[in-house]
């Protein structure tokens, strides 16, 4: 399967060197590992803040590719998709999962070696366990109310 985020004309180890703001857009592109989790529903505590994670998945993601179907028009089609930036990072990285590779550098903490950035094979996410292939349900397959019963554990 190719991996449809280009990580090619990079500078050098720019995730190890470089501050998230100081990033060009397609490094910031790349820095996506693939896995998928951010697109798993959530559920939030509203007293505590916490943020569970869900087996089920927007209607968008490809549970094979674990890719978003439609990535260049997504907020069209969900407008409550949240698209991560240097700015707004600090902002979601709480709920983002524990290997999102945004979060990690966010947390001054480092990449994965299975990180396509790291590997060079857009594959190594996926053999390693740390994406949502094969695993999630889709959202219209199961009522909000239940969502509860497919809580995940979220794990580095
Ligand atoms: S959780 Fe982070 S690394 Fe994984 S797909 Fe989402 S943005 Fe990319
Ligand atoms: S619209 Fe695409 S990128 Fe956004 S949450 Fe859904 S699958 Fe993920």
């Amino acid at each position: 399967m190719s991996d449809p985020i280009k990580r090619e004309g990079l500078r050098e180890k720019f995730w190890e060197r470089l501050p998230l703001k100081n990033l060009a857009p397609k490094e910031w592109e790349a820095l996506c590992d693939g896995c998928g989790k951010c697109c798993l529903n959530k559920l939030e505590d509203p007293d505590t803040g916490e943020v569970a994670l869900t087996r089920i998945a927007c209607r968008l993601l490809d549970n094979e590719t674990c890719h978003c179907g439609q990535y260049d028009i997504r907020k069209q089609l969900v407008p409550e998709c949240i698209v991560m930036t240097p700015d707004n990072i600090a902002e979601y990285a709480y709920w983002l999962p524990a290997t999102c590779a945004y979060k990690l550098l966010w947390e001054g903490k480092a990449l994965y070696d299975w990180h396509p950035l790291i590997s060079g094979d857009g594959e190594t996410v996926h053999k390693a366990g740390a994406s949502v292939q094969g695993w999630t349900i889709p959202e219209f397959e199961v009522d909000e109310e239940d969502w509860e019963d497919y809580i995940i554990e979220d794990t580095a």
